[in-house]
């Protein structure tokens, strides 16, 4: 029951974050990042009310949710991973969303693939904002780009961005990284369909109350939930 027992814990801090923004709980998402747990402990999760999952890579998710995916009817997976070209097919036939569109080509092959679905694909467009490992879109010319690449194919829905903050203590550049992306959030609703872009991912275990503050609507979180 550790599982359970951590996600009342977070629960609570969420709670508390959530009434020092003067936001309600409802606004957000709890994720669990289920990169290297094994099912046993999704099943935990899944139990105790989680019902976004998310893995960062095609192959170990596919391994994992192609066997339990009946045990888990309302559960909703997503990729947050950098995805390599070549497995963006397996990718868009698997995952209910792809986080992590950071870059053009990746879109372009995303779009190309989503056409043989029934349903179109959720993709949020990552964006660059400081985290070390420089993956995804920088600045708002290339996300506009990319934006319009989304748009343009009908069985993409542009879900919103999402961004890693860089690995830090100092809570003033994780804010300044969360302040980028919903920055970046009210350009794109300006300037193209407001319905869209609603999902503001981010906020791992390490920062995600610093997220909720900063407007977060769907918090990822792996070794909060899933430690021993
Ligand atoms: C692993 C991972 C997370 C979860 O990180 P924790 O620090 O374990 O909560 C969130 N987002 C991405 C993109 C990840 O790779």
């Amino acid at each position: 029951m550790l599982v359970a027992q951590n996600i009342a814990e977070i629960e609570e801090r969420i709670q508390n974050a959530c009434s020092r923004a003067g936001r309600k709980r409802s606004e957000l998402i709890l994720m669990g990042v289920t990169k290297f747990v094994t099912a046993d402990k999704i099943k935990e999760a899944y139990n105790a009310g989680v019902r976004y999952f998310g893995e960062s890579r095609v192959k170990e998710a596919a391994q994992k949710f192609e066997t339990c995916r009946d045990d888990f009817p309302e559960a909703r997976l997503h990729l947050i991973g950098s995805l390599q070209r070549n497995k963006a097919k397996q990718a868009v036939n698997f995952f209910d969303c792809i986080q992590s569109a950071d870059r053009d080509e990746l879109v372009t092959e995303l779009a190309k693939h989503s056409l043989e679905r029934s349903e179109p694909l959720e993709v949020l467009l990552e964006l660059h904002t400081g985290e070390e490992s420089k993956s995804g879109y920088s600045g708002l010319d290339a996300l506009f780009k990319a934006a319009e690449l989304v748009l343009s194919c009908g069985k993409l829905k542009p879900a919103g961005l999402m961004t890693m903050a860089p690995f830090t203590k100092d809570s003033k550049l994780i804010r300044s990284s969360f302040r980028q992306l919903l920055n970046a959030q009210k350009e794109l609703k300006k300037r193209f369909p407001p319905e869209n872009w609603a999902c503001l991912s981010m906020g791992m275990s390490n920062d995600f109350e610093i997220a909720i503050e900063e407007g977060s609507t769907l918090l990822r979180i792996g070794s909060a939930v899933f430690k021993d």
